[in-house]
């Protein structure tokens, strides 16, 4: 099976050949770290994470990069109103970005690089880049010469006037064009600065990401990832740098756009002020309803974001959960080689998820009519297995249903020793006092339920707890 892959170069979905089957090259544009970031910005981290563990599955090496930006003018602001230095900004949102990617379970990159830390390799770029006459200096300014690049626009497919008008370019009486974009900025001395060939100052935004993918990767790298609002102006700017600092050679054979993440239907995002936080989502709800939800939509369509998408998401995982727990004695567990056919053919279709999840429910409808041990260890496996390319079903069965909902502290112990009062309380036939254990615990937002097995409880969902 071939992985197949929307470019959005060509507009097409393709077969994906590497440069190097030896060694694939993936750069995902990472966040700006001045603030703790939204679920939307989740979404690339996690539909390009899986597409990692993909790669991973077919290559024998995968080198993935997906950077920190930790210099930028946002940042400044955020320290300033916050009254504290800027490197305490930045290392507390990346420690916090760390965190929440890896509980909603998105596999480490194989190299985090920070802006910061490359700034000898930005200023390289630039002088390249003013040798080969694609850039120039004024007044302490370096800007790239989009006059120079006759590609440019190629990407986003948009005419030199439309992304002008598109981008509100700053009109600076030191650029030759309007559509010239900085690469490097002189810095006050309140503000972050590195000595230079042009006085002391700071790089902008895309130059870092053309000389992290190079310092890393090399100059052609397989894929290129993340969000469409970054096709332009940043990633059609990646591309003018990276092929002008690299005598025309080709920068990505791939480039890869998530769909935006919606809220009411509008783009969420930090100047709209509609965000809703990961951080704070991570705390009300389990971190595998947020990741099933991100990537129920296919990765390439919008996905909009409300209260009934997420209790759509528990009810499907709930059911999942529910087959292992009726399959809590059969004996399995997952591997890389137990990944249904199905679900893995779904996955190398241009990461077509929707499809994966179908299939992922079509194994549990037969994982509940499994009959002989064989079959339900079979079914078992394979369900399993799928969860764990997925980055779900990772939780045992019983404790899965026992998280608490939002705001809602259970007492496990307390709860265990309820249901052992009732069935004592059945035993002796004492059934109004079993009744009212029963009312105690739905009270406490616990449902109950009798099985051959014996009692089993869960966290009720708000609208299974009585009026
Ligand atoms: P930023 O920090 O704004 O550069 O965003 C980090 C990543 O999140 C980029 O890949 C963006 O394209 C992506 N992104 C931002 N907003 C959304 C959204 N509402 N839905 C999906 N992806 C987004
Ligand atoms: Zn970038």
């Amino acid at each position: 099976m071939t992985l197949r892959l929307h470019n959005t170069l060509t507009r097409r979905i393709e077969d994906f050949v590497p440069q190097d089957p030896a060694r694939i090259t993936m750069y995902v544009c990472g966040p700006t770290v001045y603030n703790y970031v939204h679920i939307g910005n989740a979404r690339p981290y996690v539909v390009f994470g899986l597409l990692s563990r993909i790669l991973r599955r077919i290559y024998p090496r995968v080198v993935y990069a997906r950077n920190i930006t930790d210099v930028d003018d946002k940042i400044n602001a955020a320290a300033k109103a916050a009254g504290v230095p800027i490197d305490q900004i930045t290392s507390g949102f990346a420690k916090a970005y760390a965190d929440d990617m890896a509980t909603l379970g998105v596999d480490p990159p194989d190299v985090v690089p920070h802006a910061t830390a490359h700034i000898p390799q930005i200023i390289a770029m630039c002088l390249r880049l003013i040798a080969q006459g694609h850039a120039y200096e004024a007044e302490g300014h370096v800007l790239f010469d989009v006059s120079s690049y006759p590609e440019y626009g190629a990407l986003s497919g948009r005419s030199t006037d439309e992304m002008i008008a598109g981008a509100r370019v700053e009109v600076a009486p030191y650029k030759k064009n309007a559509a010239d974009f900085v690469l490097w900025k002189p810095s006050t001395p309140d503000l972050p600065g590195w000595e230079s060939p042009w006085g002391r100052g700071r790089p902008g935004w895309h130059i870092e990401c053309s000389a992290m993918a190079e310092a890393h990767l090399g100059e052609t790298i397989d894929i290129h990832a993340g969000g469409n609002d970054l096709m332009f102006p940043h990633h059609e700017n990646e591309i003018a740098q990276s092929t002008c600092a690299h005598g025309g050679r080709l920068f990505a054979r791939y480039w890869l756009h998530n769909g935006m993440l919606t809220f009411n239907g509008r783009k969420m995002s930090k100047s709209l002020g509609n965000v809703m936080v990961l951080h704070e989502l991570l705390r009300e709800h389990p971190p595998e309803v947020l990741r099933y939800l991100l990537m129920k939509a296919h990765y390439r369509q919008p996905l909009d974001w409300s209260d009934t998408a997420l209790k759509q998401a528990r009810t499907t995982l709930d059911g999942w959960y529910g087959v292992l727990r009726d399959l809590a004695d059969v004996e399995a567990s997952a591997s890389d080689a137990d990944v249904p056919p199905e679900v893995e053919a779904a996955l190398l279709d241009d990461l077509n998820t929707p499809d994966a999840f179908a299939a992922v429910s079509r194994l549990a409808d037969a994982a509940r009519a499994a009959a002989t041990p064989e079959a339900k260890r079979a079914a078992k496996t394979a369900l399993l297995s799928a969860g764990a390319l997925l980055g779900l079903l990772r939780a045992p069965a019983e404790e899965w249903f026992k998280q608490a909902a939002a705001g809602v502290e259970i007492d496990a112990s307390e709860v265990e020793r309820l249901i052992e009062q009732r069935a004592a309380a059945k035993k002796a036939k004492n059934f109004t006092e079993a009744d009212r254990i029963r009312v105690q615990l739905q009270d406490m937002g616990v449902a109950i339920e009798d099985t051959p097995q014996g009692t089993r409880w869960k966290v009720a969902k708000t609208d299974e707890c009585p009026a």
